[in-house]
């Protein structure tokens, strides 16, 4: 996959998550076809760590199967770094477990839940100014299990 294409109200779905779960992560999974995103899935995180994410295994099941159904694929997970940037952690890596999705991380202020946001530019990823911080998102391509990746482009 050489980018991923979402629609505007997407990326505002996953950016307002973002900041409203924050400091905890937000996380989901986007489901489409080709390069398009058609589904932002919200998932539950059952992380204890504040820092980390974890998707509630029952509720995935149920995501990966529905997706099936309507004939779409997996084609990313995302999720959000409250307070840090927009790049795979390690842990994110020790848990990349599918190969050949774009993993999609939001960068958004540790506190703070902004009323307006808006996006200001746009370039390999995507920038978002909003009070009380800015939002940031990056598509990483796994390219290996355990954390290979290549940055690819979000484009709406
Ligand atoms: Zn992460």
């Amino acid at each position: 996959m050489t980018h991923l294409r979402l629609t505007r109200q997407q990326i505002e779905t996953m950016v307002g998550l973002s900041y409203e779960s924050a400091p905890r992560e937000a996380c989901g999974l986007l489901t489409g076809q080709d390069e398009q995103v058609q589904c932002v899935l919200v998932a539950e995180n059952i992380a204890a760590d504040r820092g980390r994410y974890e998707i509630n295994p029952e509720q995935l099941g149920g995501m990966l199967a529905s997706m099936k159904q309507d004939g779409r694929d997996l084609l990313g997970i995302w999720h959000s770094h409250p307070g840090a940037d927009a790049r795979p952690s390690s842990t994110d890596s020790s848990q990349a477990f599918y190969p050949q999705t774009v993993y999609v991380i939001i960068s958004v202020p540790r506190e703070g839940n902004p009323r307006n946001f808006g996006p200001v530019l746009s370039g390999l990823g995507i920038d978002y100014a909003g009070d009380p911080g800015p939002a940031v998102l990056r598509g990483h391509l796994c390219t290996e299990a355990g954390g290979g990746w290549r940055e690819v482009p979000l484009l709406t």
